[in-house]
């Protein structure tokens, strides 16, 4: 086996995945994280389709049993409380045959992390600032100022990346914005209220669901025709921004912005697509939302995470380590796919947040309908991943 060092940029969904399907398959991985430790909290996913069955070849769905947060009925409510209209969890679980979790999406890195070989080096509170490639190895500057070097490395650091934006160039080249932007924190929930309700107002929606006994998310989402400017470093304005947006709005909402500030895992971001043409590089390489992002338009970004890994993990092992044929595999198997999923997501972009009273209304009729059965029957085809994987 050739090429066995790879240094993994991110220790998310797609880094963890990755890491623990080289070690498997002989490789040695080191994992340079640029948080101080794996992130807690944060937002729910939903986790299936190809994903799942990763997951399951990775042997964690008892492990992910364990922290799937088990939601019961998701309630549409006015602006008074009263229901509007819903959607059964259990029952969508039931179509999926079971297979499906609803996940906070540090849980879900959490466990594979949990499960990597204990011999992976990985490094937190740290990152790459800077690359260089020659015809037989990469060299790499961490921040710290250390220089050490790998066969390959691969960009696993997410929709904003920093291996993507080192090699490939700058973020806008690739970034499609779909008109939304996301935030969400946790907030505490002393009497482990069960309550998983959204409510919208045109434009913007908020969903506040249970995370554990004592802790609920809250999620926002509000269009935006225009990208807006401001600080990416700056939280201060991102939260200015979001009060700005949800405090007047009626139902809970002024209450649950009050908590922003006490938040412990506040979060902000931009509702967007990266599509690049190529994944790689020469000897680096990109997974998961650094060079595919589908958004959260697809409700599939971490489950597509995982399987881009066990591709790419699993083309070298076929490849022997040569990291040209092992990499145009990878891109060969697995784009046409997410391009299908992109599109799919892009398609759904304009109704995600109903931006009329009347659009309120006919996504709660349109919900309710889903449940008929041979409307179900049809919605299950078309989110059932076409996908086969490979048993590398
Ligand atoms: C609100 C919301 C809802 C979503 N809902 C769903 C859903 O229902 N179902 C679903 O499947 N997906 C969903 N997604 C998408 C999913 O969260 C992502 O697609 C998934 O997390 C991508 O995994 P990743 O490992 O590529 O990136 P990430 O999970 O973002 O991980 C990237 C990692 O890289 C680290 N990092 C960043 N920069 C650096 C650096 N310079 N150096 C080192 N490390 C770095 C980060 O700290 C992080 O640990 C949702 C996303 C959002 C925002």
């Amino acid at each position: 086996m050739e090429n066995k060092n790879i240094l993994i940029s991110g220790a998310g969904i797609a880094g963890t995945a990755l890491a623990f399907w080289l070690k498997k398959f002989g490789f040695n991985p080191t994992i340079i994280e640029v948080a101080p430790k794996l992130r807690e909290g944060g937002y729910a996913i939903d986790f299936w389709g190809a994903g799942f069955d990763v997951a399951e070849k990775m042997e964690i769905l008892p492990d992910l049993s364990k922290v799937d947060l088990k939601l019961l009925e998701l309630t549409f409510v006015d602006k008074n409380n009263r229901r509007r209209g819903g959607m059964n969890y259990r029952k969508v679980v039931k179509w999926m045959n079971g297979r499906a979790f609803t996940l906070l999406r540090s849980d879900l890195a959490k466990t594979i992390y949990n499960n990597l070989d204990k011999d992976i080096e990985i490094i937190f509170g740290d990152k790459i600032s800077k690359i260089e490639q020659s015809e037989n190895e990469v060299s790499v500057t961490f921040q710290s100022d250390k220089t050490r070097s790998f066969d390959l490395v691969v960009g696993a650091d997410g929709l904003h990346s920093n291996v993507r934006n080192m090699i490939f160039g700058n973020e806008a080249q690739f970034e499609k914005y779909y008109g939304y932007y996301t935030a969400s924190y946790t907030i505490p929930n002393p009497k482990g209220d069960k309550e998983f309700s959204m409510y919208n107002v045109p434009s913007k929606q908020v969903a506040l669901y249970p995370t554990n006994e004592n802790t609920s998310a809250v999620l926002y989402v509000f269009a935006s025709p225009e990208k807006l400017s401001y600080n990416h470093h700056d939280i201060e304005a991102q939260k200015q921004i979001l009060r700005n947006q949800f405090e007047n709005i009626g139902w809970r909402c002024a209450d649950l912005i009050a908590k922003i500030d006490t938040a412990p895992d506040f979060y902000f971001d931009v509702v967007s697509q990266i599509q690049m043409k190529n994944w790689s590089k020469k000897r680096v390489v990109l997974v998961g939302d650094a060079c595919d992002c589908p958004s959260l338009l697809s409700g599939q970004g971490s489950t597509l995470a995982m399987v881009g890994a066990y591709i790419l993990a699993g083309e070298l092992k076929n490849a022997n380590g040569n990291f040209k044929m092992a990499f145009e595999q990878y891109q060969n198997i697995f784009k046409e796919f997410i391009d299908d999923k992109q599109l799919l997501a892009q398609k759904f972009a304009k109704q995600f947040v109903p931006k009329s009273t009347f659009g309120i209304w006919l996504r709660n009729v349109v919900v309710g309908l889903m449940f008929l059965p041979f409307v179900s029957k049809l919605l299950i085809k078309q989110f059932t991943d076409k996908l086969k994987l490979k048993d590398y």
